[in-house]
């Protein structure tokens, strides 16, 4: 039995695996000229970058593909970082957030003067409230009837006024702490599948969870070694991934997927899954299927800069916090624009992987959160931008950090379009600013056309690696084994 499988961004790769350990024989089209899709990286002179994620929690996800085919030996490996984020506020305030829980917990008591239970308290809640759900809304498909007859879905759905689904995250942060730098700090994680506090529900509070009471990971030689080692995998167990060949379209035959069609070739399957944007699946690859028009994540304008100099008062990640936050997320959700005071996060993987950049200076992912495109005049928001960014930084790092940029490059949301297929540039598909939105995302199967499948940041689960990871294994447990 043959599998086709359009896209190899991490949602891709997995299903590829999934299937493949399933008895399937395994073709990935890739339309780029290197798999991967968001996992990309850059190297500019004797600087590396990952250009999507840089944050990895859940890193189990990932090991269950290894474990897949236990004879496989693969040197991928990660590590758990010290500092999960360091924090700067304008006013002067600074918080390096600990992996240790009580260590976070009094830092933010001994800072801002909220108690450390309290904050103790929260990641309880977060941690209770991920178990009660993760099992109903992240790994398993909300589209089959079987889901919903299935005993364990019924206890949380009980308790469903504890888990906060009809207040916003910033309403349940502003209660647990009413201290302004903290509901900050906790309310940022909307952003984490590029959505508003203001408007997410406030069951987003199980973010944290993953954080503060699982941890946040670095991999040994990179993000991009995540998707390079599962290729690799991949490629050792026969399944054939084709780069340069866009998927022009699925071809459906009396109501079934049967493959689909190159540039050059029909390439008949028996099962289709697309990793490609379920909009663009439609638009394109279903001509005649009308893509529904849901609410996108937020996107983001990235710089790369190589810089000749070594920040010791800077970790792995680093926020620089906008001053007014309500105003930040108003003008990114509502007016569709770029905060005129963003909330910058600068990366800086060579603090952990020191052959990243030269041994005088260090990698810098600074990333500002933007709306997703609507026709954004980009370069005019990007020099705006960098002028800002530049000039925040000098007032708290006290350093003109211009000379210092000795390589660039500049991603926007049209060029995240561009390179991976993902709609309007989203980096996590459709936002969750709404309390049904976990119901507005595509089902990972095709109502209308057997054997086709949906995987990745557009589809059910949601975007974000762990996410994407858990769409691929819930499409493999809808596909039939052949062994
Ligand atoms: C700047 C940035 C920062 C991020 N930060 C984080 C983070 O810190 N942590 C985190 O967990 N997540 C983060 N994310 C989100 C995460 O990267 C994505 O959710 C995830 O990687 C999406 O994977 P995917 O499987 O949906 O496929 P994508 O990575 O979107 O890849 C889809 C692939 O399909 C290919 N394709 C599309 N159409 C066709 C076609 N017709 N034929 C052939 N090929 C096709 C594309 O070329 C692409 O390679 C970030 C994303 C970005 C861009």
């Amino acid at each position: 039995m043959k599998a086709a499988v359009i896209g190899s961004g991490i949602a891709g790769i997995a299903a590829a695996l999934r299937l493949r350990s399933k008895g399937y024989d395994v073709t990935v089209f890739e339309a780029a000229d290197k798999p991967g899709g968001k996992l990309a990286e850059l190297q500019l002179r004797n600087y590396r970058f990952d250009m999507g994620p840089s944050l990895f929690t859940l890193p189990n996800l990932v090991d269950e593909l290894f474990d897949l085919f236990p004879q496989y030996k693969s040197d991928f490996s990660y590590q758990k970082l010290d500092v999960i984020c360091n924090y700067f506020w304008k006013d002067g305030h600074k918080l390096r957030a600990h992996k240790n829980t009580d260590s976070f917990a009094k830092s933010i008591e001994s800072e801002f003067g909220v108690s450390h239970k309290k904050v103790l308290d929260y990641l309880a809640k977060s941690k209770a409230n991920y178990n009660a759900t993760a099992p109903i809304f992240m790994e398993q498909s909300l589209h089959k009837i079987s889901t919903w007859l299935s005993a364990k879905i019924w206890k949380p759905l009980l308790s469903i006024s504890k888990l906060n689904l009809t207040t916003t995250l910033h309403e349940v942060n502003q209660k647990s702490f009413n201290e302004q730098h903290v509901v900050q700090l906790f309310n940022r994680y909307a952003t984490y599948n590029g959505s508003s506090p203001f408007l997410t529900p406030g069951i987003m509070q199980v973010i944290p969870h993953l954080e503060y009471n699982l941890g946040a990971f670095f991999p040994k030689k990179g993000m991009r070694s995540i998707v390079s080692s599962l290729i690799d995998l991949a490629k050792a167990q026969g399944v054939e991934i084709r780069c340069n060949e866009r998927v022009k379209k699925i071809i459906v035959c009396g109501g079934k997927a049967r493959g689909v069609e190159l540039e050059k070739e029909v390439f008949a399957a028996d099962v289709v899954v697309s990793n490609s944007d379920v909009f663009y699946t439609h638009r394109d690859l279903l001509k005649g299927s009308k893509p529904k028009e849901v609410e996108r994540s937020s996107s983001a304008v990235i710089f790369y800069w190589g810089v000749k100099k070594k920040f010791p008062e800077l970790d792995v990640h680093n926020i620089f916090f906008s001053k007014n936050y309500e105003e930040e997320f108003i003008e990114l959700f509502d007016e569709k624009k770029v905060p005129t005071d963003p909330t910058i996060y600068i990366h800086v993987s060579s603090k952990v992987n020191p052959e990243d950049s030269p041994n005088y200076g260090e990698n810098w992912f600074v990333m500002v959160n933007t709306p997703a495109d609507q026709n954004h005049d980009w370069p005019h928001e990007v020099a705006q931008l960098r002028a800002k960014v530049l000039s925040k930084l000098k007032n708290i790092l006290k350093v003109d950090l211009e000379g210092f940029i000795e390589v660039e490059h500049v991603n926007t949301p049209k060029d995240i379009e561009q390179r991976t297929g993902s709609y309007k540039g989203a980096l996590y598909g459709t936002s969750s600013n709404s309390q049904f939105a976990a119901f507005l995302r595509h089902p990972n199967f095709s109502t209308d056309i057997k054997n086709l499948y949906h995987c990745g940041g557009s589809a059910h689960p949601g975007g974000g690696i762990p996410l994407c990871l858990n769409s691929a294994k819930i499409v493999a447990s809808l596909i039939p084994d052949v062994r």
